[in-house]
């Protein structure tokens, strides 16, 4: 890029000047500045530093600003008119991986959480599929469940993670089941940098380990004391984990599915011989 405007800064001034329609400098290469009304020309276009300069108003303009200011072009535009009048192009741009973009932010997620809360309420498909996985509707409103209209995923539940009584993150499932027999998966909004559940952990209590936030209320719901704890490869590194055993609980029960995601985060807990 920076090559590219090192072409563009040697094209004389005058001559980007001229094709914005300017008139011919006079002897001292003076012209009338576009920028303030005057009857004597005090603006010089090349000189040393080859700029457009108004000694009157102080106008100090390159030759992109130049372009810019006097055609009232995007960048876009402006590419286009140095690629016409002097053949010069725009460089190819260096992709980037973009950061995936969250649907909303916290502040927006805890703004609409009531509006979300009693749409789950009155929703049928939602609270069967809660009594499914044997939630209780008094179970999902306690812990702040809502159902929230995803603009590319569907209708779907909205799970608060809370870290004490505050929400850091919203995670989001959908009700439906995709072509692989699952249901999508989306963090909302916010980070989830705590375990589901770690403010529930108490010093005396046992806990259980569990993945996904349905098995997590529905052992909050027998009264146990439960976090859920991804088993995915992705959160093997361990270092949630450090929220329990920091309480050093009597013991930390390991709740996951009988199926291999289950197997492996299973021997992984293990091997961090608690
Ligand atoms: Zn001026």
């Amino acid at each position: 890029m920076d090559e590219v405007f090192g072409e563009i800064n040697k094209i004389p001034i005058v001559d980007i000047w001229r094709a914005l329609g300017g008139d011919d400098p006079n002897r001292d290469g003076k012209v009338l500045c576009k920028f303030h009304a005057e009857a004597t020309p005090s603006a010089q276009v090349g000189g040393n530093r080859n700029i457009y300069k108004c000694y009157a108003c102080g106008k100090t303009l390159g030759a992109w600003n130049l372009v810019k200011e006097l055609s009232g072009l995007d960048n876009k535009g402006i590419w286009d008119w140095f690629d016409k009048h002097f053949r010069i192009k725009r460089p190819p741009l260096e992709k980037k991986d973009k950061p995936k973009q969250k649907v909303m932010t916290l502040d927006e997620a805890k703004d609409d959480l009531f509006l979300w809360q009693a749409a789950l309420e009155s929703n049928d498909e939602a609270i069967a599929l809660l009594k499914s996985y044997g939630i209780r509707l008094e179970t999902a409103q306690a812990a702040g469940l809502g159902l929230f209209p995803h603009p590319s995923l569907g209708l779907g539940l909205v799970y608060p993670i809370p870290d004490g009584d505050n929400p850091v993150a919203f995670k989001f499932r959908t009700l439906g089941r995709g072509e692989s027999g699952k249901r999508k998966n989306q963090v909302l909004a916010g980070e989830i940098t705590a375990l589901y559940g770690q403010g529930a952990i108490k010093f005396v209590e046992p806990v259980c380990l569990t993945a996904g936030e349905e098995k997590w209320l529905l052992l909050q719901q027998e009264g146990r004391c439960a976090v859920s704890w991804a088993t995915g490869e992705n959160s093997r590194n361990g270092l949630l984990l450090k929220a329990i055993t920091e309480k050093n609980p009597p013991s930390i029960t390991i709740c996951y599915d009988a199926d291999d995601a289950g197997r492996k985060g299973t021997a992984f807990v293990r091997s961090l011989a608690y």
